[in-house]
């Protein structure tokens, strides 16, 4: 089919109003999407499907939508699959008689278990046809085998895999493996689904409405739908709601809720007191310490269970049980519910100080026992999100300040307020800057308090800014850039990678753009440990969501998998770079000059990565390029 876009599953496969769907719909879907270049036409195709799953059995949205991000459950929820390679190499030799070596060394060849589990199935004949697998029963299954203890998956996997037809193997192997391979993430799948909504309701009528009017309807049913995920990020409530009561209710049925995490609000970087006053001129601000540990999410529910929640939103309740005992204390009577934006740092119980970050990541991560722990913390609250059943986001800062204070406790040590200040006088900005670095601080979080002073869930907001000491020289803030692609080494780096190739991400076209090759900053064993970890995850070719000249071909393309935090000399337009191409220059991209290695950031996942935006940001705000911008404005 030329135009992939126009697949309709629901004319295709064999399936009726009300029945089961088969999950060869789904994968050949998915095959659709893998081979489409273009992410308007793959949200397309994932859309025609959600249409066609709405109008014939709309009970099996859920999964499919699931499937779509090879998840299980909203992801604080930390059920995953994960299935080691090893173990499906075995199930594919023991249900399709192919040898070991020969998986192995097809899998080498392809970069794909997935291709080799279809091929192998599909060589092999049946004596009797499987009944065909569905998308309900393959999700159920997948849920039993991610609870199941390890050797107990091995029955349930080959079940399904036996019943495997075309591109179901493929998909269903990949999905086990933790990686779908068709590039569709969280922007694009709430597309999807907008689309897939919108497209059900009209069906037969569409081709009268028009194409304006079917885009117009479908970005304003994506921006409900992402308002909502951004408040409620959990597709098990979203979505039976949707069915149950429509689009138009469903931000008011899905609120925020303590237990449920949402997307933290995060701030804009900035390289001096001046900048910093310049953009808040004529608002009121406050400056709070910044304080360097680990940022949570501290969650009470009415009936009084707690939890607490990283960055990411992953579940780190029990890395802290020496919190969550003391927890009663921290609130005045009379607070049944709330949300607290909150970070934890290492605290040291004699010198009553704080300890550098490095000290908090020996803590070990999960099912700490309260016996055993070594280094203590302390948490400093900076903001209220919800209190008593009420959600506070859209209330300006200083009232969910103040409420903070006159619901929560301080207590010497374990829990305490941001430290901060209300000014606008650079000389106390400057001052307080200090006296945060002495208290052993990344500096200062500069935030508005009345006007443009909501707490925007999910975004890096121009109404927060930081301000580090490590900005005051050099080129602003660090970046956060996923390693895309390895360059072989040479003389003593021979047999590891000798340099890699970084991208930035561009959140709006779900892409990564290459940024610059990095050499340096590494140790010889660092080298190794890289190598040994993006050895699992090489693939054959450039992916489509990949941006880059093919002058920087690498010799092995990485699955974007790992953030790491890099620091250079500064930014410059390049011809062959493609980071915020279209946006600092019309053609050309932005690179880094000189990068050098800082750290892994294990909480980044790739779409946390530093963005297009974000490069082109701090490219402008050099010196050297505003001195030429205000030069230009003269002139002109
Ligand atoms: P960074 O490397 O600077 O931590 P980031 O991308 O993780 O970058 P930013 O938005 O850049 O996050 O910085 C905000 C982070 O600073 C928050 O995520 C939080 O963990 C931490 N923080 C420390 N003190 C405060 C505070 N008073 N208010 C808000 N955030 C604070």
């Amino acid at each position: 089919n030329p135009d992939k876009s126009n697949y309709h599953p629901l004319n295709d496969a064999a399936w009726r109003k009300g029945e089961k769907i088969p999950y060869l719909a789904l994968t050949r879907t998915f095959q659709l999407i893998e081979e489409t270049r273009g992410r308007l036409k793959m949200v397309e195709i994932l859309g025609n499907f959600f249409s066609s799953v709405i109008v014939t059995n709309p009970d099996d949205l859920l999964a499919s939508i699931y499937l779509s991000i090879n998840q299980l459950a909203p992801a604080y929820e930390g059920l995953e699959l994960g299935v080691a390679e090893t173990t499906l190499m075995k199930i594919i030799c023991d249900t399709t008689g192919r040898k070991m070596d020969f998986i192995k060394s097809q899998t080498h060849i392809t970069g794909d278990l997935g291709i080799v589990a279809e091929q192998s199935r599909m060589a092999q004949r049946m004596m009797f046809k499987p009944a065909p697998l569905t998308i309900s029963g393959v999700f159920k299954k997948l849920k039993d085998i991610a609870n199941a203890p390890g050797k107990n998956k091995v029955t349930p996997i080959k079940d399904i895999f036996i019943a495997c037809r075309g591109s179901e193997a493929r998909f269903f192997i990949r999905s086990l493996i933790g990686k779908l391979r068709i590039g569709i993430a969280e922007q694009s799948l709430i597309n999807a689904v907008a689309t897939g909504i919108v497209k059900s309701k009209y069906m037969d009528k569409m081709k009268k409405m028009g194409e304006e009017k079917l885009k117009s309807e479908i970005d304003e049913v994506t921006l409900i739908l992402k308002t909502t995920y951004c408040q409620c990020p959990n597709y098990d409530k979203i979505i039976p709601t949707l069915l149950e009561h429509g689009i138009d209710e469903i931000e008011e049925r899905c609120p925020m809720l303590p237990g449920v995490p949402i997307k933290p609000m995060l701030a804009q970087p900035t390289k001096g007191v001046s900048e910093v006053l310049e953009r808040f001129d004529g608002l009121t601000i406050t400056c709070e310490f910044k304080y360097d540990g680990e940022r949570a999410q501290i969650h009470c529910d009415e009936n009084g269970v707690i939890s607490i929640f990283s960055r990411n939103q992953e579940n780190n309740t029990t890395k802290y049980p020496d919190i969550i005992c003391r927890i009663g204390e921290f609130s005045k009577s009379g607070v049944k519910s709330y949300i607290i934006d909150s970070e934890i740092v290492a605290w040291d119980v004699e010198q009553k100080m704080i300890l550098p970050f490095q000290v908090l990541t020996t803590r070990k991560r999960k099912n700490v026992d309260v016996g055993e722990i070594k280094v203590q913390v302390c948490v400093y609250a900076f903001d209220l999100l919800y209190l008593n059943g009420e959600p506070l986001v859209t209330k300006p800062f200083a009232d969910r300040r103040k409420l903070m204070k006159e619901n929560f406790n301080e207590t010497e040590g374990m829990w305490h307020f941001a430290h901060a200040m209300d000014t606008s006088d650079v000389d106390e900005v400057q001052a307080f800057l200090e006296e945060s670095i002495k208290g052993n601080c990344e500096g200062l979080m500069v935030k508005t308090l009345q006007k443009d002073a909501t707490y925007e869930i999910a975004r890096r907001s121009r109404n927060w800014l930081k301000l580090k000491k490590d900005y005051l020289a050099g080129c602003g803030d660090s970046l956060d850039l996923v390693v895309i692609g390895g360059y072989r080494g040479k003389g003593k780096r021979t047999g590891s990678y000798g340099g890699f190739l970084l991208a930035c991400y561009d959140d709006e076209n779900e892409e990564y753009q290459s940024i610059c090759k990095i050499g340096t900053g590494f140790s010889d064993e660092s080298l190794q440990t890289h190598a040994e970890f993006f050895k699992n995850h090489v693939v054959p070719t450039k992916k489509s969501y990949i941006a880059c000249d093919s002058s920087l071909e690498p010799d092995d393309w990485f699955e974007p998998v790992q953030v790491w935090e890099v620091k250079c000399a500064d930014l410059s337009i390049s011809p062959i770079h493609k980071a915020a191409i279209g946006i600092a220059d019309p053609e050309k991209g932005i690179s880094l000059r000189f990068p050098r290695f800082i750290r892994i950031r294990d909480d980044k996942t790739p779409e946390m990565a530093t963005t297009g935006r974000e490069v082109a940001y701090m490219y402008n705000s050099q010196d050297q390029i505003k001195n030429q911008q205000s030069r230009q404005n003269v002139i002109d």
